[in-house]
């Protein structure tokens, strides 16, 4: 295939080149000022668009997708623990195969729709963990987006759901190492929620696949606390004695940690995904963002997977903290994602390039202003839109024609998720 005449966009460093591009397979092949179209290409004219390399969802949780307007606790959660056990954990419990089904269906439309084409997942289901990741997987192929995922051990149900979910990791990275659409990682609660004994399992299984743990750090400060009460040490202690920080390892939030620790991480080069949607929601602080380093990232914690509403909020909350000095490239945490992806799979992907994936995103926005690269992310910021993307491709194949998802009936879907919704929460309150 063959996309003419658009502007393609590099988020960081901002670059805005107009070039043609060829697509052969899940591959970017070629890339010119003029190609010439081969015998029976198929040939997209893009004159006016933008395409910019596909967006990546660092950190979230998919089944979040059914809690929308779903009842809250009676009373306000005293912090945020309580928060998780009055809430999240209630949903979690009260998932089945057909509601993780639906929520990942659901939640992949709503990424795909605001041009994320990959989606680094962090799922639970403590009554329905055996085979769970591959009906994520099921419905991530169903809309044809990529997916990295792994299931959050914990020990706050006890030893056979802490080894259920150590053991759905294991067959789930095994089933998934030479797949190009799916990888998959180690996924772990938080320190609060795990003994020394889980961390090693954790670590044992690290070290097996050569993968790496994505868990949540320091995302409230009674991570940090509880740690120290019953460990006598930092969460970065912990993680690096049982070896878990490693160029794989995905740490997210980082909301409490201190330069000393945000130093270690860095050192190990492990990836550190600030979600500032939530961190705002739940009320846990501020992260240190512009000391995260170079490998930092965007995740939305289980907000809709559309990155540049979350890179808003980003960047305007650096500026209310920081204040008008305080200027941070947050196209750079964009970029981030992309590179935590080119590592996971392999493969390039952020820069439109012969060799890079093809992931991409053909944006019909016409510019009411100047625009270059120099200004490219005044436009990322306050100007584009999830409306303006016209096309979505993942792995060389549409998943989005004229902003609409072409491998589902998305009217079906949702009347279904609703009605598995309905019978979520009911069970949530029985
Ligand atoms: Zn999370």
């Amino acid at each position: 295939m063959l996309l003419k005449g658009a502007s393609l966009v590099h988020f960081h460093p901002p670059g805005l080149v107009k070039a043609d591009l060829r697509v052969e397979g899940d591959t970017i092949v070629a890339r010119g000022p003029r190609l010439r179209p081969k015998r029976d290409e198929p040939v997209e004219d893009c004159r006016g668009k933008l395409i910019l390399p596909g967006l990546v969802c660092a950190h979230t949780h998919m089944y979040s997708a059914l809690s929308r307007g779903m009842p809250g606790p009676t009373s306000a959660p005293r912090a945020f623990p309580d928060m998780l056990a009055r809430v999240w954990w209630k949903l979690d419990q009260a998932l089945d195969d057909e509601s993780i089904y639906y929520s990942a269906i659901v939640g992949a439309v709503e990424a795909v729709l605001a041009g994320t084409t990959t989606i680094v997942d962090h799922h639970a289901s403590p009554n329905a963990i055996p085979g769970s990741l591959d009906i994520i997987r099921e419905a991530f192929g169903v809309v044809g987006v990529r997916g990295v995922l792994c299931y959050e051990v914990s020990d706050r149900g006890g030893l056979r759901r802490r080894d259920a979910g150590l053991a759905e990791n294991d067959r789930f990275l095994s089933a998934t190492r030479s797949d190009p659409q799916f990888r998959g990682l180690v996924g772990a609660h938080a320190s609060f929620t795990l003994r020394d004994t889980s961390l090693a399992a954790l670590g044992d299984l690290v070290r097996y696949h050569r993968s790496g743990v994505h868990i949540h750090v320091a995302e409230a400060k009674e991570d940090v606390e509880r740690t120290q009460t019953a460990h006598g040490c930092g969460i970065i202690d912990r993680l690096e004695r049982q070896d878990l920080l490693n160029d794989h390892a995905l740490l997210a939030h980082g909301v409490h940690l201190n330069d000393k620790d945000l130093a270690r991480v860095g050192a190990r080069g492990a990836w550190l995904v600030h979600n500032p949607r939530s961190n705002m929601n739940n009320g846990v602080g501020h992260a240190p963002v512009e000391r995260f380093g170079e490998r930092a990232a965007l995740g939305t914690d289980g907000w809709p997977a559309d990155m540049l509403a979350e890179a808003r909020f980003a960047h305007v909350r650096l500026r209310e903290r920081l204040g008008l000095r305080g200027a941070f490239p947050v196209a750079s945490l964009l970029e981030g994602g992309q590179q935590l992806a080119s590592g996971l799979f392999g493969v390039p992907f952020g820069s439109l390039a012969p060799g890079c994936a093809a992931d991409l995103v053909v944006c019909d926005y016409v510019a009411p202003t100047p625009l270059s690269a120099g200004n490219l992310g005044g436009h990322l910021l306050s100007g584009l839109q999830p409306a303006m993307m016209t096309g979505v491709m993942a792995a060389g194949r549409w998943v989005c024609r004229n902003g609409v998802p072409v491998n589902i009936d998305v009217e079906a879907v949702y009347c279904r998720a609703r009605q598995v919704a309905a019978a979520v929460w009911r069970r949530m309150r029985g």
